[in-house]
């Protein structure tokens, strides 16, 4: 496994790989795996399929502060290189490109890449700008690394549908490929920031995968439940934990992100076979969690 803290190195490493592995079968094929650092199960699957799928595999470390709002946790964000570097090594990942902000934004930035409509909701209605920060980033990342596929979790839905947009806008030469969200057995998403949550906060926060659960399961088995329903029900079920401030809990078309009909039900899209999202972000003191569930109606 190849360290890479420059651009430069990064691009050269990648090179060599693509000319040595030309011959062999999605052997100059690159997957990459965009990340913040401290590793999980839900990192690691993003690595596994990359593994799967293509001959040379790259991971990015990259705490990105232009994402980050001025209230936000980017300067107690969790970071430990050295177990992220074993578990890459595990994963049998090619390059690591752990790059410092330095280099990354080595001059004053006059060039943001801003995907409008899909950022107006959700995420980006209570964090203004983070997904500029994001799309920006993962341009400037797609242009140092050129990936063929990128990998990128359900867990953060509207980042997948925002990127799955910027690609297509701007001809971007890469796939982007969703991949599932894991949890712990006991239900909670993976996310490196569950390590800021307490004994007790953890165990309520629980309520939001239970919650998205039972309302899976009433959209796939009644007809007649609304959006408005559906939506009141979690959040009252969040509501009973003393621990939890929501910050949204929003049914939208998806991928489009679009409004539903919050009185009707659901007969006009499951005819038309459209996938749903039921997505809620919670703060449990001063750490917020995502979750999610994408419902096919077909
Ligand atoms: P992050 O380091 O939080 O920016 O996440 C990097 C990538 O890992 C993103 O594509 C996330 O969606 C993905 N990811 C984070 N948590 C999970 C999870 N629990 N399951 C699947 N993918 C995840």
């Amino acid at each position: 496994m190849r360290i890479a803290a420059t651009i430069k190195e990064a691009r050269a490493f990648i090179a060599e790989l693509r000319t040595e592995r030309a011959g062999a079968e999605s052997g100059n094929v690159v997957g990459f795996v965009p990340t913040m650092g401290y590793l999980h199960e839900g990192h690691a699957s993003l690595l596994r399929r990359a593994r799967q799928e293509c001959g040379i595999v790259v991971l990015s470390i990259f705490v990105n502060p232009i994402q980050f709002g001025p209230n936000e946790d980017l300067d107690r964000y969790p970071r430990s290189e050295e177990a992220d570097l074993a578990l890459a090594e595990r994963e049998g990942v090619d390059v690591v490109f752990l790059p410092s902000v330095e280099e990354m934004y080595p001059q004053e930035r006059r060039t943001t890449v801003t995907v409008t409509g899909l950022t107006d909701v959700l995420c980006g209605a209570s964090r203004p700008g983070h997904f500029d920060g994001v799309a920006t980033v993962v341009s400037k990342l797609f242009h140092i690394i050129k990936p063929d596929r990128a990998f990128f979790g359900a867990k953060d839905a509207q980042q997948v549908a925002v990127l799955q947009q910027m690609v297509v806008d701007l001809n971007m030469d890469v796939e982007i490929v969703p991949c599932p969200i894991v949890r712990e057995a006991d239900g909670l998403a993976l996310s490196s920031r569950n390590v800021y949550l307490s004994a007790e906060q953890r165990s309520e926060a629980l309520v939001l995968s239970r919650s998205l659960r039972e309302a899976t399961a009433r959209i796939e088995s009644s007809t007649d439940v609304t959006p408005r329903q559906i939506v009141e029900s979690v959040r009252q079920a969040i509501e009973v934990s003393p621990l939890a401030e929501i910050d949204y809990v929003q049914m939208l078309s998806f991928p489009a992100l679009a409004p539903l009909k919050h009185e009707e039900d659901l007969s006009e899209l499951r005819k038309s076979g459209a996938s749903v999202i039921l997505a809620l972000a919670v703060k449990f003191g001063s750490t917020r969690l995502i979750d999610n569930a994408i419902i096919s109606l077909k």
